[in-house]
């Protein structure tokens, strides 16, 4: 295998969480241990308020921090760790779907006191999909949080996934006293506040049933977690490493993020057992990340959105091989070679331009319109990528044009925005009706927005009465131009030429699929 150190010590994952959970403490937690920051509150949360948009509008203006926050890597005990931001609104959930299709594994962090919310639900079954390996931290633990056992009981039933206790929790809220580390066998005693270069407080109790448990947290909670951890121990036994690597099992570990407890025990085991960079699925074959060609994809694209400076940086991942600056790549859509003079890391300490990268990094391409999102880039193989997905947008509008003079400008935009993946573009077959379909209102006023600012396009929108976009296909080319005949108002097609049924309800739906056997309807579509 080509390269085999520098992929083996190659961590690439993403934290997730439902908003409020913890996972910017978390992110700023692990870039203190990594020494990437020297203080608290040096990450930028990305979270967006309900509803409110100059929130968003304002982290655009920043996109200098944005952009910069997307990845970040850093390194710890020599292992370089590549942490994927993922926005935590539901409005910008395809957006996180996408960044999950380029890691090789994921934290969730789900808070005590909450439990599973809807959010985890929705990004835990995209999760199981892939069988993408999870380790899960309980965070707020010095809140009074669930039942410990509850918790682990919710956890897996929501999520449905199996669990596996790495540390033990002795109480919580203000009687938190901190876990048993099961693994390690020693006692953490828990301090609010501790900082990154802190040392914790712990203890090694190779035998609970030893006095000095008691006289560390008094005879009643000792004896509590003697019990509990006689339990957890038969129920658990050993963790089994490869059923974690398959996704089968989650490694649980409890704490809390903001006083920095509990974090350190995590990442120890993190870049232990986490995956490095693992083979990935093409249209061709499955690329290891040994092999000595390098290929890769994009899977996120962001905009500038100063007007003078039009360019976009396309998020790259590395599958194989090594990238190096200067060196011409083969772009496998538009089958054109690209070299890249500039392209730029996301080392934390400076973002700095890269003069080669490795399996599991992310690259940022600076783009003038390009590339898409799903996009492969090669050393002359003609393969892309597979996996990441379209899904079928829930809210749809007829863009109207309110400036007849600039509808050169519209167009472009409407195509480079879609190419981002901010939306969704679909033409109707029965009028022509440029339709925009997206997940959240949200994205609407930020399409307005940036048509206006960035492209001088001045546009409305008129909510459409559909409810969902499905692509539809069929063996018998015949029965689906018919379909599309009959239903015109309802047909059409995405940027790519494939057709489209804009379903008005689930009752519309279902009927047009009873009486078109012969026609497939799918709800998401890959992009390859
Ligand atoms: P995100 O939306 O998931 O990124 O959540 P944040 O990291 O921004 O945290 C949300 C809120 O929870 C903030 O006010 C944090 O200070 C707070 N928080 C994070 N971790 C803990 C914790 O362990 N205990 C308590 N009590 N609060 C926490």
């Amino acid at each position: 295998m080509k390269y085999a150190s520098e992929i083996n010590r190659r961590r690439t994952f993403a934290i997730i969480s439902h908003p409020d959970a913890g996972k910017t403490t978390l992110t700023e937690k692990f870039l203190l241990f990594g020494g990437a920051i020297q203080t608290a509150g040096a990450v930028k949360s990305n979270k967006i308020k309900k509803h409110a948009t100059s929130d968003f509008m304002e982290i655009e203006r920043q996109r200098g921090i944005s952009v910069a926050t997307s990845v970040m890597t850093f390194e710890y005990k020599n292992t370089l760790i590549n942490l994927l931001d993922t926005p935590g609104h539901k409005d910008f959930a395809e957006d996180t779907y996408r960044t999950l299709t380029a890691v090789d594994s994921v934290i969730l962090v789900v808070d005590s006191v909450n439990g599973v919310e809807d959010q985890t639900r929705r990004l835990m079954e995209v999760i199981s999909m892939r069988k993408t390996p999870v380790m899960v931290f309980i965070n707020k633990m010095d809140r009074d949080g669930k039942n410990r056992f509850d918790l682990l009981e919710e956890i897996e039933a929501e999520l449905k996934i199996n669990l596996h206790p790495m540390t033990w929790p002795i109480n919580s809220g203000k009687d938190f006293k901190g876990v048993y580390d099961l693994r390690q066998e020693s006692l953490v005693l828990f301090t609010a506040g501790t900082k990154a270069d802190d040392e914790e407080d712990v203890v090694e109790i190779k035998d609970l049933s030893g006095d000095t448990l008691d006289k560390k947290i008094g005879n009643t909670d000792a004896d509590i977690l003697r019990e509990d951890v006689e339990l957890v121990d038969g129920v658990y036994g050993v963790l089994d490493k490869a059923k974690y690597r398959s996704g089968d099992i989650a490694p649980v570990f409890f704490g809390s993020a903001v006083n920095n407890f509990g974090v350190k025990e995590m990442l120890d085991t993190f870049i232990e057992i986490a995956p490095d960079p693992q083979p990935r699925a093409t249209t061709e074959r499955d690329v290891e990340p040994g092999e000595p060609k390098m290929s890769g994809f994009v899977f996120k694209i962001h905009a500038n959105l100063d007007p003078k400076h039009r360019d976009r940086i396309a998020f790259f991942r590395i599958c194989s091989g090594k990238f190096e600056r200067n060196k011409y790549y083969h772009h496998v859509r538009l089958d054109k070679d690209f070299r890249f003079s500039n392209p730029y890391t996301f080392l934390a300490r400076s973002k700095d331009v890269v003069e080669d990268a490795y399996p599991g990094d992310i690259v940022g391409l600076f783009d003038t319109g390009n590339f898409k999102i799903g996009d492969t880039l090669t050393e002359g193989e003609n393969f892309f990528f597979t996996g990441i997905p379209s899904f079928s947008p829930e809210i749809f509008k007829e863009v109207v044009n309110k400036d007849p003079m600039k509808t050169k400008q519209l167009e472009k935009g409407l195509m480079q925005l879609t190419d981002e993946g901010v939306a969704q573009l679909f033409t109707q077959f029965g009028g022509n009706k440029k339709i925009i379909g997206c997940v959240g209102e949200l994205q609407f006023e930020v399409i307005q927005y940036r048509l206006l600012q960035e492209y001088g396009a001045s546009v409305q929108f008129n909510t459409l009465p559909f409810y969902k976009a499905c692509w539809i296909t069929s063996n018998d080319k015949k029965k689906l131009d018919d379909f599309t005949r009959f239903k015109m108002q309802n047909v059409g097609e995405d940027k790519d030429g494939n057709q489209v049924y804009l379903a008005q309800s689930e009752w519309f739906l279902q009927t047009e699929r009873n009486n078109n056997p012969d026609i497939e309807f799918h709800f998401t579509s890959e992009i390859h």
